[in-house]
């Protein structure tokens, strides 16, 4: 079993992205991330914490606009609009979830689609179904960015994606099939998981329920993409998948934390960089 090692990829990505910034430095643009936190969850913090650090260590400006979570709706939607119209700022990103009151896809489709840097936005995601430019969301690319650092076979290979979000299964399904994979997404009413579990050359996991996918549920040499993210009764992180069984049994399997984690962060980086690089080409 040889382990996906995204920790060690996501770095270099960074160092290359740090070499970029640079460049477009010395040309007057300095790279510019604007995240918008609302609300007081912890996790959503901690991410919001790690992707600014993120941005300094690579030389990219980061600004958080922080909401209390009894903010109107309009007020998030008219500082989206500000950023939109902010030169300096080259991406923009709404941490998800939103507290309940407010309607994400409303605050999504607020964001330029141009600087909508997580690819949540209608456009960026139908750009991925019909496979033209576009931002792809960090946690899906960062899993096929992932696979093919390892020159994992892609095309012609089943896939089964368990979880099926607008944020990281439905967008990497799309993935997969411009790879010309086959693919199947399972949910939370898919019948018989392991019937459709077992017979596939890759699964990836995106549910966020510790244990979900056992050894008995894998085929022997599959490769296992491990995307869940969830803390366990002692408060450390872990995936959906058993790793301890799974790894014996698969031909590659991605650790968390370790795995798909850091490519996130890495991919949004890129995103980020792509759009400073339009900065400079459309003047
Ligand atoms: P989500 O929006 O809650 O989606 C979870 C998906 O799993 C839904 O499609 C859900 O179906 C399905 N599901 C729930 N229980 C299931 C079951 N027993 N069997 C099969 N499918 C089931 O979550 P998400 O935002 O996609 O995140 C999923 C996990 O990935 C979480 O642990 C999250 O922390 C992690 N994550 C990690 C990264 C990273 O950088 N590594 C990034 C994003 C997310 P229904 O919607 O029908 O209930």
């Amino acid at each position: 079993m040889i382990l996906l090692d995204g920790t060690t990829l996501a770095n270099e990505i960074k160092q290359n992205i740090k070499i970029q910034t640079e460049i477009l430095k010395k040309q007057d643009i300095t790279p510019g991330l604007a995240v918008i936190i609302v609300g007081d969850d912890i996790a959503s913090q901690t991410y919001v914490d790690m992707k600014s650090r993120a941005c300094d260590m690579v030389g990219i400006y980061s600004i958080i606009h922080k909401m209390p979570s009894n903010i109107n709706e309009q007020k998030i939607v008219d500082t989206i609009k500000m950023m939109n119209d902010n030169d300096n700022i080259d991406g923009i990103l709404v941490q998800l979830p939103l507290p309940a009151n407010i309607d994400e896809n409303k605050i999504i489709q607020a964001i330029n689609p141009q600087k909508d840097v997580d690819g949540f936005h209608p456009f960026n995601i139908g750009s991925i179904s019909l496979n033209t430019d576009g931002y792809i969301p960090a946690t899906p690319y960062g899993v096929i960015k992932l696979l093919k650092k390892y020159s994992i076979k892609l095309k012609g290979q089943n896939v089964c994606i368990v979880g099926a979000s607008n944020i990281v299964g439905k967008p990497l399904m799309s993935l997969f099939v411009n790879e010309y994979a086959t693919v199947e997404i399972c949910h939370i009413h898919t019948k018989d998981l392991k019937a459709h579990t077992i017979d596939a050359d890759i699964v990836c996991v995106a549910v966020g329920k510790i244990g979900l996918i056992t050894a008995d549920m894998i085929k022997d040499g599959a490769v296992v993409v491990d995307i869940g993210i969830n803390k366990d009764s002692d408060g450390r992180l872990t995936g959906d998948v058993d790793f301890e069984a799974v790894s014996k049994k698969c031909s590659y399997i991605s650790p968390v934390p370790g795995g798909v984690g850091p490519m996130t962060i890495a991919m949004l980086l890129e995103n980020t960089i792509k759009s400073a690089k339009k900065r400079k080409t459309d003047g």
